[in-house]
């Protein structure tokens, strides 16, 4: 019983069993998605998520998502809130650079979508009761350093 218990929660959280790989700064974000497919315009339920998007849990397609890694520090325990918008961007900006080392994106894990070959960023919000998922697509034009 014990160990089918395990199991099943190893399957509902799809990174738990999985060693995530650290992408430690930009460099190491753009190598990640270096030789990629082109992605194609996304034909499942997540939609464009150009900008940051809430994405309820069962609008997340698990079984097409693989796992990149995780731009979360492991020996940093509390990352910081500083978001960084040199062009007078904002954090809901479609045009908001991707800058690893703030936040959201040092809490973010990377996935790729075998279906529409789109690179994606995942973290989730905290908020009161409830948790929050939100989901961007991954344009290497948009990271800086
Ligand atoms: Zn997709």
């Amino acid at each position: 019983m014990h160990l089918g218990a395990c199991i099943f929660n190893a399957q509902k959280n799809p990174i738990a069993h999985l060693i995530v790989k650290h992408i430690a700064n930009a460099a190491a974000l753009r190598l990640a998605l270096t030789g990629a497919a082109a992605p194609q315009a996304c034909r499942c339920a997540l939609g464009a998520c150009t900008a940051w998007e809430s994405l309820a849990e069962y609008r997340w397609e698990a079984a097409q998502m693989s796992a990149v890694g995780s731009l979360r520090d492991p020996t940093v325990e509390e990352p910081t809130l500083e978001e960084c918008h040199p062009q007078g961007t904002r954090y809901d900006s479609p045009n908001a650079p991707i800058a690893p080392g703030f936040f959201p994106y040092n809490q973010c894990e990377v996935w790729h979508c075998t279906r529409c070959e789109r690179h994606l960023l995942r973290y989730t919000e905290f908020g009161g009761y409830n948790v929050d998922p939100r989901v961007r697509v991954l344009d290497a034009d948009k990271i800086i350093d």
